[in-house]
């Protein structure tokens, strides 16, 4: 029979990046008294990753476990941003409620929309917590509006509506449920959680059913699987059937020698856990996400939903310049395979191919976000390599054919920039699907986009909307294929590569209707792609020191006057480079190489 684990609750946190999450959750591990007096939360819990933070997303889902009132709180973030391949609804299966964080003056962003979707759709009841209420701009009225109507948009069910609202500032450890009254601690947070999360259920004499929902790797340890126990229990040294509810066939025996659960910011060994209870399993080498642990004589797995397919897809190459091994730490095929077969122990929704040379790795992911965070990951690691520019992957229907991933794109911009957004996404084959208007008067557009429309445009957004806009983008199925696209290239890229140091500074030749290269004693080289004043496509090529000369140019000290280099972001690089273009990834730099010139 199905009895409910009062002592246990399980809540996902939802927030925009900034908006307190990080915070929050450090007050709540404080005040729980997980942390004896005198010791400090010395590592911030969430948003480890330099990339997330400075991305404003989150990539790997954290847990976190708080007790109060004997009461297990398990927290877990969630992804903000895109879904790589089914994650956000993977975690959310292992919580029974979320808690929404919003800024008290931002109100409710675009990006945690997607996520917040998937929970409304899974009929979780939902915990709004108007954080930084202490900000003097705050507009908590306003906020509580925004957050219904933003719930009534996605369609969220009547008991949905109904939810309660705590005024929170993190910053201050203290929480209320009054909005003019400040409160004095987290406790009325506590015990909203308690009160309007449901504790867990399942059936404690049934056999065991976990379903693993993300997977950690350590490299002492291997890969470890999270989840949540359903049904039954797990104990040390049992033996458990791990079956795969798309490949049954596949089953294996296996003997469960680590257990833990979370405690605070660490996984603690445990010997035996419970329904409801979230574990986490080491010491089984082939565990995958989707698996679920059985009773070996009663093996049915739980369903969940297919891991996303890959649209979008990079070449990896050894980098083979004469610079190659300068900056990088680790430059031959043999590294590069390693790292990227490693790569799948924790990302399911991630390929890698070899091909017909060892120096090239096929890498294909859910969209170019999701390898631009590999890359950079990579490079930070000290990787030293090339890529290729991204291409989607197609597919045929049963008539033979072509189909081609589409996108969901939300944008919110000051109004003064949507217009030129509109027609360069329509360009780009966008079709616009709705505009409305957002706070702080942002205008809110959403667009339904081939993928490949999108490839290096978040480099090209940023520059258009000088630093102000938001962007969104969420997989939405193959579509007919739209045809081709014409580009038309406004900005330039001038590289310069002076001495060891080499900066990209980005020049709009067109408003300016000359092109700049160095050819002082500062400019070893310089490239330029894109379109001179009367709209002509001109490439100019890596030249030589001595070559540069022959431009329409002034020296390099006026280039770099006119054009402050700046460094290139990723996507920036990454939306000049065309087909025969190579993008060197080094741990100082990015550099773009023509490969026709090798
Ligand atoms: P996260 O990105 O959602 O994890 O946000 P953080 O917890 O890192 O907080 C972002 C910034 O907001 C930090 O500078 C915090 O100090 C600040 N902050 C967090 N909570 C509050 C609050 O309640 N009031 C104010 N005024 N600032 C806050």
């Amino acid at each position: 029979m199905k009895q409910k684990r009062e002592d246990i609750r399980n809540v996902a946190i939802i927030a925009h990046v900034d908006h307190g999450k990080t915070t929050l959750v450090d007050e709540l591990l404080k005040q729980s008294g997980v942390f004896r007096e005198n010791q400090e939360v010395a590592e911030r819990v969430m948003d480890s990753n330099d990339i997330e933070r400075e991305r404003g997303i989150t990539i790997l889902s954290k847990n976190t476990a708080v007790t109060y009132k004997n009461t297990k709180i398990n927290i877990i973030d969630t992804p903000g941003h895109a879904d790589f391949g089914g994650e956000v609804e993977r975690v959310l299966k292992m919580v029974n409620g979320v808690i929404l964080v919003v800024d008290a003056f931002e109100g409710a962003m675009p990006q945690t929309k997607f996520v917040l979707r998937k929970a409304l759709e899974l009929k979780l009841p939902v915990i709004v917590c108007i954080n930084k209420i202490d900000r003097p701009e705050a507009r908590p009225d306003e906020v509580i509006d925004e957050v219904l109507e933003l719930f009534i948009d996605l369609e969220a069910s009547e008991e949905q509506l109904d939810c309660p609202f705590v005024f929170a500032s993190a910053k201050a450890g203290t929480a209320s449920l009054d909005m003019d009254e400040p409160g004095t601690n987290m406790v009325p947070l506590f015990e909203t959680i308690l009160d309007y999360i449901p504790a867990p259920e399942g059936d404690p004499d049934a056999g065991t059913q976990v379903l693993i929902s993300t997977i950690d790797y350590n490299e002492y340890v291997g890969r470890i699987g999270v989840g949540k126990v359903d049904n039954g229990s797990v104990k040390v040294n049992q033996e458990v059937m791990i079956v795969n509810h798309h490949e049954p066939d596949k089953m294996k025996k296996v003997k469960i020698s680590k257990l833990y659960e979370f405690d605070g910011l660490n996984k603690v060994e445990i010997q035996e856990a419970g329904i409801g209870s979230i574990v986490a399993i080491s010491g089984i080498a082939d565990i995958h996400i989707g698996d679920t642990l059985c009773p070996v004589d009663n093996p049915a797995p739980i369903p969940f939903q297919k891991i996303s397919e890959p649209t979008i897809a990079m070449h990896f190459i050894v980098n083979d310049s004469p610079l190659a091994g300068q900056e990088g730490k680790y430059v031959t095929s043999r590294h590069l395979r390693d790292r990227l077969f490693r790569e799948l122990n924790t990302d399911v929704s991630l390929r890698v191919e070899e091909t017909d040379t060892t120096e090239s790795f096929k890498v294909s992911g859910r969209g170019e976000l999701h390898l631009s965070v590999l890359i950079e990951n990579m490079r930070r690691e000290g990787y030293e390599f090339a890529v290729s520019k991204a291409e989607v992957l197609y597919k045929t229907d049963e008539n033979g054919k072509k189909l081609e991933p589409m996108e969901l794109c939300y944008i919110d911009v000051p109004e003064e920039f949507s217009g030129s957004i509109i027609e360069k996404l329509s360009q780009r084959k966008g079709e616009l699907r709705s505009m409305g208007s957002a706070s702080g008067g942002y205008t809110r557009l959403e667009f339904s986009i081939p993928a490949r429309g999108l490839i290096g445009y978040r480099g090209e957004f940023m520059t258009d909307t000088k630093g102000n806009g938001i962007m969104n983008t969420v997989f939405d199925g193959y579509g007919p294929f739209k045809g081709e696209i014409q580009y038309r290239k406004q900005g330039s890229l001038i590289a310069f590569e002076a001495g060891e140091a080499i900066t990209y500074g980005l020049y709009n030749a067109q408003e300016r209707g000359t092109l700049f290269i160095g050819s002082g004693e500062k400019v070893y080289s310089g490239m330029v792609v894109g379109q001179n004043g009367r709209g002509e496509d001109i490439e100019l090529n890596v030249c030589k020191k001595k070559q540069l000369t022959n431009t329409r140019s002034s020296s390099a000290d006026e280039a770099l006057r006119l054009t402050p280099p700046k460094v290139l972001s990723l996507e920036q690089a990454l939306d000049f480079i065309d087909t025969d273009e190579l993008l060197e990834v080094t741990p100082k730099s990015l550099r773009i190489r023509k490969k026709i010139l090798d």
